[in-house]
């Protein structure tokens, strides 16, 4: 079980979550003190607690367009994280870049002090995590300042599917991710379970050191139109509480997709027989940060 999953009570609601990360933004939820801020907490950069209850002092913005990348949506000021993560997306834009990829869009990384959102992840608080898109801008185009602010993400995993949708995935997905997983300061990414399985296909885990990296790239609930990348606890962050380390192996055994598959149509007929509508904003509840982060918040 991973440290940062939702308690089973909140499962339907932490699959909302989910599905509201795609959405464009929901009616104001309920804000959070941490919400709203919009300056970094000053002072050397520092991660406080973990992915899911935590915060960061002197978190960095992250540039709003750098080579092979753009920030998306930035009027939620979700842009911010410790200086790892910045050089990680940068890092990695420039891989996109060098490579012809395409330019990647950012989503969510952490609020400026990080902290509980109020709507949108069970995560990225911290300033260790951040969404990567799988839509890729072809290389020279740009988006448009009203797509910027509310673009429309594209699906990877058609409904009920076992692999990646071949109309849309190809092997600069692939490549894309294998490059994220292959960076020593990335702990875990998270994809759709189909993508997942792609991925050990494109790339046998008994080759090349495949698994190495394969093990990194988790399975996971939605995950279907952009990938979930999470670092290591920094080194200069001793407070910071990291997750365990993921099972060994490359995690690409059938019986492994079975399982997900089968929690995955059990969570969709749920949703049906609740009458969900799925893209139904849901405000987070409220969540505990550690004591120490309350020095970052100032009383109002
Ligand atoms: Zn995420």
């Amino acid at each position: 079980m991973m440290r940062h999953a939702v308690p089973r009570g909140l499962a339907i609601a932490g699959l909302m979550l989910l599905v509201g990360v795609a959405m464009a933004d929901p009616a104001p939820a309920a804000e959070t003190a941490w919400s709203r801020q919009t300056t970094p907490a000053p002072g050397a950069a520092r991660v406080i607690g973990g992915y899911t209850e935590g915060c960061i002092a002197g978190a960095v913005a992250l540039p709003l367009d750098g080579p092979g990348y753009t920030v998306l949506r930035p009027q939620r000021l979700r842009y911010f994280g410790h200086p790892s993560l910045i050089a990680v997306i940068r890092d990695l834009g420039a891989r996109a870049d060098a490579e012809g990829w395409g330019t990647l869009l950012v989503g969510d990384l952490s609020q400026p002090r990080g902290g509980p959102m109020s709507y949108g992840h069970a995560s990225h608080e911290a300033g260790l995590d951040a969404d990567i898109w799988l839509r890729l801008l072809p290389p020279g185009q740009r988006l448009s300042p009203a797509e910027r602010r509310d673009p429309t993400p594209v699906s990877m995993v058609r409904a009920g599917a076992t692999a990646a949708d071949r109309d849309r995935w190809s092997p600069t997905h692939g490549a894309l991710i294998r490059a994220a997983a292959r960076d020593p300061r990335v702990a875990r990414l998270f994809v759709n379970p189909a993508i997942k399985a792609t991925l050990c296909d494109a790339f046998p885990p008994d080759r090349a050191g495949n698994a190495r990296w394969l093990r990194k790239v988790r399975p996971w609930y939605g995950h279907d139109s952009h990938v979930h990348l999470r670092l290591h606890c920094p080194t200069d962050s001793p407070a910071c509480v990291p997750q365990d380390p993921p099972p060994p192996g490359a995690g690409c055994e059938p019986a492994g997709f079975a399982w997900w598959y089968e929690r995955i149509a059990a969570r969709l007929a749920e949703q049906a027989r609740q009458a969900v509508p799925a893209a139904a904003p849901v405000a987070r509840p409220p969540q505990s940060v550690p004591p120490a982060c309350a020095a970052l918040v100032p009383a109002r």
